[in-house]
């Protein structure tokens, strides 16, 4: 296999180039170096792609379940063959760590393609009886779909949104994020090799409006965004214009919320899993964490101890345990926050600069003394910054908790289980952890309540949300009329 796609798009089974696109250059984060020149789409390349995904979809939706199945379980395989070279390539274009994308990307993609292969087969309807008469539901493709990806699980994305849709016999059109173009045209080449038909999914480069013509087009049936909540804003209202389905994954400010009784160190592995992995770019990130007073120092001190070990470094090097960010742009907005956090009144307990190494890297960043109102506790900051508010009692805790316009991920740590399933039932949040955090299985719905969110990724709830039904009414009697 060529390690690096040969072309900017893939149309039709194929890659395709059109260098008249303005140019897009993919970088190492932890170097500057650019690894792959590419193009924008061009409206021709737009027109392309989803002539090609509408001419697929009588040939894909005709097959059986089992038919799609398999080929999605073949995209599995080779995944996993070849789960050393995407994840370079994944580490190359986002800066991660080689150690995390060895186990949490292309695996986590695979995990889906096989998953939804395997449920692609049982995709069936309902019958229902009506005294002498029947009604039976026939479960439909939605038609062409539109994916469109954040930069921070560039091929998890991508196969998260395929796999499903595929899987119920839609077509796609897949735009990953500017800044981390390539895996998701691997994903489209193994799909071929693994027995996909043509033009089923494609995908192509590009910016916002370069998404914003693929939404709008009246071929398009359903949009998947992953992306932040203003850009879910604007393609959840282009999308209602042509009364498209949607799924939107949205950004968070999710709490940890840790009790007295909580195992200590699990706690702060939790709040360390949850606010450093990817260096802080991960929308579930459990950015608020509440811990109850009686626990705040040891707590505290041990997180402080812990995340100085933090190995920051090459990503390439397996070693290495937290990366750089994934852009300047990205770099620029954390140490915005820092500094608010300090101009707020917010204590540094560790980090709180750009890192020595310089480029793109930041230490990892812990407040502590934070208060509900400072804008680090408000705001999705997408980088490495914790921040630590304590507080007294269940019942406070849970409004201050609750009290934010996003609603995507929460978790809780105690040894009284009886509390915790009271909290989590309390809590507004899409996805929830009781003593874990940002464990995101495929046979677990995946997705946010309030501003974070529409709809539901992975397990069966991915289902609803690629597929229609069509209800039939058999009338097996007489028909009477009033005249
Ligand atoms: P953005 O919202 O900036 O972009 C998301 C995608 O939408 C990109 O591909 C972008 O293109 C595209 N886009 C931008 N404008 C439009 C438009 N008008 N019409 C159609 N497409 C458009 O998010 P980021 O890439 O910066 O990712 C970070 C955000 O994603 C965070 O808020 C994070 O919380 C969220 N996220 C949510 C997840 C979830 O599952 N809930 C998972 C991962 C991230 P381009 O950037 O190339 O211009």
């Amino acid at each position: 296999m060529q390690t690096q796609p040969t072309a900017s798009h893939f149309i039709g089974g194929t890659y395709v180039e059109d260098t008249s696109g303005a140019s897009l250059i993919s970088t190492f984060p932890a170097t500057g170096a650019e690894i792959a020149k590419l193009h924008c789409a061009t409206d021709t390349i737009t027109e392309q792609a989803l002539s090609a995904a509408d001419a697929a979809r009588a040939q894909w939706r005709a097959m059986t379940g089992s038919e799609r199945g398999r080929i999605l379980r073949r995209a599995a395989e080779i995944i996993r063959e070849r789960n050393h070279e995407l994840s370079v390539l994944e580490t190359m274009d986002t800066g991660k760590p080689l150690q995390e994308t060895l186990i949490a990307d292309a695996a986590s993609g695979a995990d889906c393609l096989e998953y939804f292969g395997s449920v692609a087969a049982g995709l069936t309807g309902d019958h229902i009886q009506l005294g002498a008469d029947f009604a039976y539901t026939i479960r439909e493709p939605l038609g062409l779909c539109v994916g469109i990806g954040a930069w921070n699980y560039p091929l998890q994305i991508a196969c998260w949104k395929a796999a499903p849709a595929l899987a119920c016999g839609n077509t796609m059109v897949f735009k990953p994020s500017e800044m981390t173009p390539l895996t998701a045209l691997k994903l489209a080449e193994i799909l071929t090799e693994a027995g996909l038909p043509d033009g089923v999914f494609n995908v192509v480069q590009g910016l916002g409006d370069v998404g914003s013509r693929l939404v709008t087009d009246p071929r398009v049936d359903k949009v998947s965004l992953t992306g932040s909540v203003p850009t879910g804003r604007k393609v959840y209202a282009a999308a209602a214009t042509g009364m498209k389905h949607v799924t939107m994954e949205l950004g968070g400010k999710s709490p940890l919320i840790i009790f007295d009784d909580a195992h200590l160190e699990d706690a702060v592995s939790a709040a360390i899993n949850g606010n450093f992995y990817s260096s802080g770019q991960i929308c579930s990130n459990g950015t608020r964490v509440f811990v109850q007073k009686g626990i705040l120092p040891a707590f505290l001190e041990r997180l402080k101890a812990r995340t100085e070990n933090a190995v920051i470094g090459d990503p390439l090097d397996e070693a290495t345990n937290f990366g750089p960010m994934v852009s300047q742009n990205q770099l620029d907005i954390t140490l915005g926050y820092i500094e608010k956090g300090v101009n707020e009144g917010a204590t540094l307990v560790t980090g709180g600069k750009a890192h020595a190494n310089g480029g793109l890297f930041i230490e990892p960043t812990v407040f502590t003394d934070v208060t509900d109102e400072m804008s680090i506790a408000r705001e999705e900051i997408f980088g490495p910054v914790m921040s630590v508010l304590s507080f007294d009692s269940e019942d406070e805790v849970l409004a201050r908790a609750n009290d934010t316009e996003f609603g995507l991920a929460a978790g809780v740590f105690t040894s009284d289980l009886t509390r915790a399933h009271r909290v989590v039932a309390g809590f507004e949040a899409g996805t929830c952890w009781i003593n874990t955090y940002n464990l995101t299985p495929i046979e677990m719905p995946f997705g946010g309540v309030k501003a974070s969110g529409v709809g539901r990724e992975n397990a069966q709830a991915a289902i609803e949300h690629y597929s229609q039904l069509k209800s039939v009414y058999v009338g097996l009697s007489r028909v009477e009329a009033a005249f």
